[in-house]
């Protein structure tokens, strides 16, 4: 069965690299193609960007291109350092070096002269209609707007003015530069579009240096021309904007750079807007930035995904026409492929249950060896402490199981996993009848590696020794919301997290070896997951979180 993902790839994910193949083989540029990502500091970024970096900068990696880092930073009010530096460091992590590292902001002197030049060409000039006035002259997609009263301000007049408003003599939101292009347009971008507004902020960059900001459409195809980017590939949004785009570069007779669109990626289960995602900051419902909940780039870090998976995943859905969810078990598959080739195999016991043997000697026991990886014969292999007291997990054992279980209970039998074969005589429980220990025998002969005793138990479990394990904290991890498409919900989005999504272990038992996990190693707890040390994480209190369970759901919908 295909796939709806798949499907849409065959069908959808090569239209670029068809575009820019056939400009290489009429050798449209010779200088090699020049790719951006253009990210507006306003906020971490997200599962989404994570794509448009993997489009852009592949792209430019495979046709031997480049590709710059743009920061689209013309709106003043909400664009902090922090962000700047988040973005390079989130570029950077997913494995790229940006050709150039840019900002928008530094082209506010050339964007200004070249507003000046369409000034003196006739094609701009200065409106004092308030932002109302101005909707309201716009007119609908069926019915032309109307003409400005000052729409034929002479080219003297209209320089005049627009200097005096970089000079900062008029109020925020007195007047305006716009566009004169056709207020009877069928875009209506194209119906004398604003391309400067006069706001009085101080910019991260540039300071007090401007009361004057250009607008998205005067910043963007003018910064690409500057920068002489060949592909500027886009979200769908922008479709009609690309008109003006190629109108601004046609009229100011700059190098012409060209836009493309893809569809914006939107995962399952989440949000993917700066906007939305600053909300639940904001107001408290996840911890930051970089909650291992949160769909950002430096939450997925802090979870465990690693770099290689989200690129993986990214090739795997290819880019599209049409908008759609992406479903998230397909990065989660992505990323257990991955780890499953380099994690480090390690046992905890999140519920513990204590084990005695009563025929295994008392005091410290025999050392096992356990392979590092069994994917990776070059892991080597670590010596893990057995005795007499160990912790297993309270639900591999059932007083009165049913037909089904294979686990232990009273009588039955479990392998130990690279110990022995143990059996459980007796249980011991609390006044409230709950087990709270298991008395066991232990079968000597039955040692992994060297196990003559014949007998077969159905199942094997994980353990930590009793003597030498640690305690630690263990977090796991749900889905964000409760629906799959939260943005496109009825209901608001903050009514729609999941209670559930973080479930705290506070007192998790693992073996030692475990202390010395380092913030960005990575683990198989056994049965249990992928898990990575949290940066809370101390020598004393080591703070696992959970990346992904080592359930494929993927597989089993694909199957
Ligand atoms: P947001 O709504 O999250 O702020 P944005 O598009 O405003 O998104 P930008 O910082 O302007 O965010 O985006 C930088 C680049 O990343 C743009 O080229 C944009 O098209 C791309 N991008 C943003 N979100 C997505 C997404 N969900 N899927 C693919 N590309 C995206
Ligand atoms: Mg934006």
């Amino acid at each position: 069965m295909t796939t709806e993902i798949e499907k849409e790839k065959t069908e959808t994910s090569n239209f670029l690299e068809e575009i820019i193949e056939a400009h290489i083989a009429e050798g449209r540029y010779p200088g090699g193609i020049l790719t951006r990502f253009p990210p507006e500091p306003n906020g971490y970024l997200h599962v989404g960007h994570a794509t448009s970096i993997c489009l852009n900068f592949g792209l430019a990696q495979k046709y031997g291109g480049k590709c710059n880092l743009r920061y689209d930073d013309t709106n003043p009010v909400t664009e902090e350092t922090e962000y700047v530096d988040s973005i390079l460091a989130d570029v950077r992590w997913l494995g790229f070096e940006p050709a150039g590292i840019f900002y928008a902001s530094d082209y506010f002197q050339q964007l200004y002269d070249y507003a000046i030049d369409l000034i003196k060409k006739g094609h701009a000039y200065v409106d004092d209609s308030t932002a109302e006035e101005i909707a309201a002259m716009k007119g609908t997609p069926t019915e032309p707007g109307k003409d400005s009263p000052y729409r034929s301000r002479s080219v003297e007049e209209n320089l005049d003015l627009f200097q005096r408003m970089r000079a900062g003599e008029f109020a925020e939101g007195s007047k305006t530069l716009r566009a004169k292009i056709d207020m009877a347009s069928p875009n209506m971008i194209m119906r004398d579009p604003l391309l400067y507004r006069i706001k009085f902020a101080h910019h991260h960059r540039s300071g007090d240096d401007w009361c004057i900001y250009p607008m998205y459409d005067w910043a963007h195809g003018q910064s690409d021309s500057i920068e002489g980017i060949t592909h500027s590939i886009c979200t769908l949004e922008f479709v009609p904007h690309r008109e003006l785009y190629d109108w601004c570069i046609e009229k100011l007779g700059i190098w012409p750079s060209k836009q493309y669109e893809f569809a914006r990626r939107n995962l399952s289960y989440t949000v993917v807007s700066k906007r939305k995602l600053l909300k639940l900051v904001n107001e408290g419902h996840v911890a930051g930035w970089d909650d291992p909940r949160m769909p950002t780039i430096s939450a997925m870090r802090r979870r465990g995904y690693t770099a290689l998976a989200i690129r993986d995943w990214a090739k795997r859905i290819g880019i599209a026409k049409r908008e759609n969810l992406v479903d998230l078990s397909l990065l989660e598959f992505c990323v257990r492929e991955d780890l499953n080739r380099l994690a480090t195999r390690a046992m905890a016991v999140l519920d513990p249950l204590k084990v005695v043997i009563t025929n295994y000697p008392d005091g410290p026991g025999e050392l096992m060896e356990i392979e590092n990886n069994p994917e990776d014969p070059s892991a080597g292999s670590r010596k893990l402490p057995f005795s007499n007291q160990i912790w297993i997990e309270q639900e591999d054992f059932m007083e009165n199981p049913p037909p089904k279980f294979f686990r232990l209970s009273p009588g039955t039998m479990a392998r130990l996993k690279g110990a022995y074969i143990i059996q459980c005589d007796e249980v011991v429980k609390d006044a409230e009848g709950k087990p709270v220990e298991l008395r066991c025998t232990y079968f000597p002969d039955s040692r992994s590696g060297s196990d003559t005793s014949g007998l077969k138990p159905k199942t094997t479990i994980h353990w930590v020794c009793g003597r030498c394990s640690i305690p630690g904290e263990v977090r796991l991890y749900d889905r964000l919301f409760t629906v799959e498409d939260p943005a496109n919900d009825e209901r608001e989005f903050l009514e729609l997290i999941n209670p559930d999504s973080l479930k705290v272990v506070p007192n998790a038992m693992l073996e030692a070896s475990l202390a010395d996990g380092k913030v960005g190693d990575k683990f198989q707890f056994l049965r249990l997951g992928y898990f990575t040390p949290d940066p809370d994480s101390t020598p004393e209190r080591p703070v696992f979180n959970r990346t992904v369970t080592l359930k494929d759901a993927w597989a089993k919908a694909k199957g």
